[in-house]
């Protein structure tokens, strides 16, 4: 059986073979609009280009980082400043909820947009990307996958409409990788009040302290095997008994806040459990899998951004009377990043692309997740190896591309957990 039977046919354009240097890396993305050949039938068997409303969206983004934004980047990562304003900007721009159905106050556009916009914002700003993902997948994610209606109309629609941000709190000191180690309990409070009471500690929570809304895994006793029970809660930052403690002096990462939640005593309402109680553990791991595609198109802006950067100062920086770029020992290092990142991208769409489609992704987000990550990690030393000296000086961005990328490595699961889960979902074999 043929794959497709479509008739290929020469478009306007006329095929693109021989896309000049800068133009495919900076333009990066097909299109609908203005490609060369289109098959003439209704439905191609794969359709690489971008519908006109994501190429919208990418556009806007990308325009609106590059102008509006990137001039703020370097005195905010120098001080270590939470980007407040630019964050309500988003917010008022739909940025904060791209993902979120409208009638619960987001765009009601879908993963593609999504990991779209979080390229465009992470190739600008890494901080930015960090702070976006983890408040839309991480904050928004739990009560949109398993709120009640009740519980979205409260605490969904200020998050998916940028009015207050959003925080997870699942990793704590003694359990990272080992998320189901969790020692923060929640039990039943046994007074008229009622409610839940919280103890114990996070550590390593993304937008600490400036979130409004929390939702955090808990141990509320044992399942009937033995095992722990973990249950997902809301909690308010103003909720009595919990607090923000210390913030974390990160790699990189500099504007993007980083640090511990204390729950002592903490009383939330009992309407505060989300979802089941003791299926918390199940939601959080669902919630990993789609966050792993914001943390890999993350990696994918990161890495991108260290291409823009390498290929116009290999062009014009000169050693032994000649622009380095002609060295082919340095076009190499160039060739390698712009395959990569394409394959990546591949990656990345395809993982978001099959949760659009409602269909298995938690696979291909691990690989896209490892893949990106590993692919963002190589070229931004690559970039800052092309820079020579000026790399490591601030006098160029990509020292900052670098430590940023690290954290794509290990944030959502380390590069070795991404191996785990594809390994055991490839051999079907409970790999540890
Ligand atoms: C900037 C930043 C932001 C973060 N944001 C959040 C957040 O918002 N919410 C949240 O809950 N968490 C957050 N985290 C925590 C993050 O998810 C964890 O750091 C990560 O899961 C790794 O856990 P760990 O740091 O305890 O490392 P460990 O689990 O101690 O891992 C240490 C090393 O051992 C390896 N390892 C561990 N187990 C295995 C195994 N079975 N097989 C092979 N290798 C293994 C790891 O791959 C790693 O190399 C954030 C972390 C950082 C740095």
């Amino acid at each position: 059986m043929p794959l497709s039977r479509c008739q290929e046919t020469a478009g306007p354009g006329g095929p693109v073979n021989d896309t000049p240097a800068g133009v495919g890396i900076s333009g990066h993305g097909n299109t609908r609009a203005g490609t060369g050949r289109r098959p003439a039938c209704h439905t191609p068997a794969v359709d690489l280009d971008l519908s006109g409303e994501h190429t919208l969206l990418r556009d806007t983004v990308r325009s609106y980082m590059e102008g509006e934004v990137a001039p703020v980047v370097d005195a905010h990562e120098r001080e270590h400043r939470f980007p407040e304003a630019v964050v309500r900007s988003l917010g008022e721009m739909g940025w904060l909820g791209i993902p979120v159905p409208e009638a619960w106050g987001g765009a009601g556009m879908d993963t593609l947009a999504y990991a779209i916009a979080i390229e465009e914002i992470g190739r600008v700003w890494g901080s930015l990307g960090l702070i976006v993902a983890a408040h839309t997948s991480l904050g928004c994610g739990p009560i949109l996958l398993a709120g009640t209606d009740e519980q979205k109309r409260e605490f969904l629609v200020p998050l998916a409409s940028g009015q207050v941000l959003g925080g997870y709190g699942l990793t704590e000191p003694g359990a990272g990788s080992d998320a189901g180690g969790i020692k923060t309990t929640a039990r039943p409070a046994d007074d008229a009040e009622g409610g839940w009471i919280l103890d114990g500690g996070k550590r390593f929570i993304t937008n600490a302290g400036q979130a409004g809304t929390y939702t955090v895994a808990a141990r509320t006793g044992e399942t009937p095997s033995g095992a722990p029970a973990i249950s997902a809660f809301i909690v308010p930052a103003a909720t009595p008994g919990f607090s923000v403690g210390r913030l974390e002096d990160k790699l990189g990462l500099h504007a993007s806040a980083t640090g511990e939640l204390r729950f002592d005593g903490a009383r939330i309402p009992a309407g505060n459990l989300l979802g089941e109680l003791g299926g918390g553990f199940r939601t959080f791991l669902t919630i990993l899998d789609g966050g792993r595609i914001s943390i890999a198109a993350l990696a994918l802006g990161l890495a991108q951004a260290a291409l823009d950067a390498a290929v116009p100062y290999v062009r014009e920086r000169e050693q032994f009377g000649r622009p380095i770029g002609t060295f082919q020992a340095v076009a190499f290092r160039i060739a390698d990043m712009a395959t990569e990142i394409e394959a990546a991208r591949a990656l990345v769409w395809r993982a978001a692309w099959l949760k659009d489609q409602g269909r298995d992704y938690g696979l291909a987000a691990a690989q896209a997740k490892l893949f990106a990550s590993e692919v963002a990690a190589r070229a931004t030393d690559a970039a800052l190896l092309v820079h020579g000296g000026y790399g490591y000086v601030d006098d160029y961005p990509v020292g900052r591309f670098l430590r940023d990328a690290k954290l794509t490595q290990i944030g959502e699961g380390t590069s070795e957990i991404q191996r785990l889960v594809i390994a055991r979902r490839i051999l079907g074999l409970r790999v540890s």
